[in-house]
């Protein structure tokens, strides 16, 4: 347990963060902290790096929505004190508190009061001996003997309430050193590829790493390190468990078409607009917007409600049933409206308020409309093909 969340075994996987502000800064970084909280985070971290960090979370603790975890670098009495401010766990990097006596006062005293430690092993900063023993470089097996001799150290004081992690920039590097862990250990794992820079090339990263280690029913609990606003992570996390169908969805799950010569709008701004309009709202619900009332309706029946452009007009479909007509410019709020009436009372419901007939009669009209002005063949792909015969 970290605080009131499960971690590990049959608990759901869990979403981590970490604030960017000063700790020491109580009432700035309760609002990053609640920020995190209400866009999914399920356990934030915060830096414990110099005294005042220590006491301001003594404050932030007891007012924090979701268990606090101290982030401790080189200082193990930076460990004491997180521990006396009351933190729900201890993250030590074991590649820079080296001392066993260190370790293991820091143990003990997490030991005495229930709280969990997470081995944090950092490639980029791994034991110096370590990295010697292995040719001077970061391998898998040095990462994990890294975590083994930690765990030793605690092992020695009757400490067992662990999390680890191996990450590293690398992520060939960091799955092939959590497979090798996930071997020798059944201490929950904390996944994540460490700097893996800013969107979108460190969300590839990040979920390239993550997500094959998911699939291979290795990892507990997850983070993302962008170089980006917190939120922007834990949105990340949020969505790779979603998409795992490892959570269930809290938020709306927006999916669009890719746009091309049939859209009847700029499919990319709609969706940006949607994407806002939904913001961190907890309508757990697939919404869809399409370009087009051709092929949009069928090709996203399988979403709880969506739109799609033709003649100017909205049509909107529950479940792939044509429900309403309305003006384009509406396209985003009717989107908003109607998914708040499907979260609140359901589906049927929801197509029991409209005239289904009516409105299937208007996409029908609009769509034979762009299907005389475009014809069959909009993106123009059969006088291509034509163009290419010629030439043979
Ligand atoms: S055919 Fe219509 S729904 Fe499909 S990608 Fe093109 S505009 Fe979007």
């Amino acid at each position: 347990m970290v605080g009131n969340v499960p971690v590990g075994g049959d608990a759901p996987i869990t979403v981590q963060s970490m604030t960017d502000t000063k700790t020491a800064d109580v009432e700035g970084t309760l609002k990053q902290i609640y920020a995190l909280a209400a866009a999914g985070a399920d356990i934030v971290r915060c830096t414990c790096n110099e005294p005042e960090a220590a006491e301001g979370l003594a404050q932030i603790v007891p007012r924090s929505p979701v268990p606090i975890v101290a982030d401790i670098h080189h200082q193990y009495k930076r460990a004491l004190d997180a521990l006396d401010a009351g933190v729900a766990c201890l993250r030590l990097n074991p590649g820079n508190i080296r001392k066993p006596e260190h370790i293991k006062l820091v143990a003990s005293e997490a030991r005495d009061r229930g709280v969990p430690i997470r081995i944090g092993v950092n490639g980029g900063s791994l034991d110096k001996d370590i990295r010697e023993k292995y040719g001077d470089k970061v391998t898998p097996e040095a990462m994990v003997e890294s975590a083994l001799r930690e765990l030793a150290y605690f092992d020695e004081v009757g400490f067992d309430n662990v999390k680890i992690s191996v990450k590293a920039s690398s992520v060939p590097l960091m799955i092939e050193a959590y497979r090798q862990l996930s071997e020798v250990t059944d201490a929950p794992l904390h996944l994540g590829v460490t700097e893996a820079g800013p969107p979108p090339n460190g969300l590839v990263k990040a979920t390239a790493g993550i997500a094959t280690l998911l699939a291979e029913g290795i990892g507990d609990t997850i983070r993302y390190s962008l170089t980006s606003d917190p939120i922007d992570e834990v949105r990340a996390g949020r969505q790779l468990l979603e998409s795992l169908g490892l959570r269930e969805r809290k938020n709306v799950d927006l999916i669009a078409c890719p746009s091309c010569g049939r859209a009847e709008i700029d499919v990319y701004a709609v969706a940006q607009q949607a994407l806002e309009a939904f913001g961190e709202r907890e309508l757990p619900l697939q919404v869809a917007v399409m370009g087009c009332v051709v092929n949009g309706p069928g090709e996203a029946g399988d979403a709880d409600l969506g739109i799609a452009a033709g003649n100017k007009r909205g049509h909107l479909f529950i479940k792939g049933v044509n429900a309403a007509v309305v003006p384009e410019d509406e396209m985003v709020d009717t989107l908003v409206e109607w998914a708040t009436i499907i979260a609140d009372e359901g589906i049927d419901a929801a197509l029991a308020k409209v005239d289904v007939d009516k409105a299937a009669r208007e996409a029908e009209k609009d769509r034979q409309l762009l299907l005389q002005e475009q014809g069959d063949d909009a993106n123009h792909a059969g006088a291509r093909v034509e163009l290419m015969r010629k030439r043979t």
